[in-house]
């Protein structure tokens, strides 16, 4: 089983796609945390990676791809992923899906995790980080217990740059341009599914588990378990 997680920034990707990973044993690969991975253990595409960075230029489509075509060859994807921050491009689409014909595999599902723009607005700049031990904290849904500072470590709690309103505004006119033709790619193929990611998290999993047992029926054709479902309970 194969998953592409889509949706704004704040729409929620990391958390559910941790509950997803947990749920179907499959891994969780962010795209972020692959980029840390290879910059740190200094792999050819990670020392690429970092010159990249470093330059401030944008991580070019080809070592995204490059990163991920290495890690989905990884054993532990043999049984299928969750991704998280891959494609954003429609050539990063593209480059997918041509592994997976090349592979032999069914094309993963893309799940777009949506929400409305106030909604996503006051989430993100809701968020404070604390910048000693990077823990996450949000204004209104996950408080600190003293305000304004750390739970762990005591130190004053901050908000991102990328988390100041006008910058989140800014993100989130960037995505829904960028995102257009991702869409369309995945809609042609009629793998876009929509799921409402204004809930609480166990309920939009829920929904998620939902929406790929009737995809992946259709796809597959797998047997049903007795409940007359693949996945949910
Ligand atoms: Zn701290």
């Amino acid at each position: 089983m194969r998953l592409i997680l889509l949706g704004p920034p704040g729409a929620g990707k990391g958390v559910i796609a941790k509950l997803l990973s947990e749920k179907l044993s499959l891994p969780h690969i962010s795209t972020g945390d692959i980029l840390r991975r290879a910059i740190n253990e200094e792999t050819p595409l990670g020392r690429d990676a970092k010159a990249c960075v470093e330059s401030g230029g944008l991580l070019s489509n080809e070592i995204m791809i490059s990163l991920i075509k290495e890690r989905l060859s990884a054993t532990d994807c043999e049984r299928g992923f969750i991704l998280d921050g891959f494609p954003r491009t429609l050539n990063q689409a593209k480059a997918l899906s041509n592994m997976e014909a090349a592979s032999g595999v069914a094309p993963g599902i893309a799940i777009n995790l949506d929400a409305p723009r106030e909604v996503l607005i006051s989430r993100l700049s809701g968020r404070r980080v604390c910048p000693s031990c990077q823990a996450l904290y949000h204004v209104e849904n996950m408080p600190p217990r003293k305000e304004g500072i750390c739970d762990g470590c005591g130190s004053q709690i901050v908000i991102r740059e990328d988390d100041q309103e006008s910058v989140v505004k800014e993100r989130l006119l960037r995505y829904e341009e960028e995102v257009k033709s991702l869409f369309e790619f995945y809609k042609e193929r009629n793998l876009l599914k929509e799921v409402n990611s204004n809930m609480e998290p166990e309920k939009v999993l829920k929904n998620i588990l939902k929406v790929i047992d009737d995809s992946y029926q259709v796809q597959t054709g797998d047997r049903l378990n007795q409940s007359g479902k693949l996945y949910c309970c």
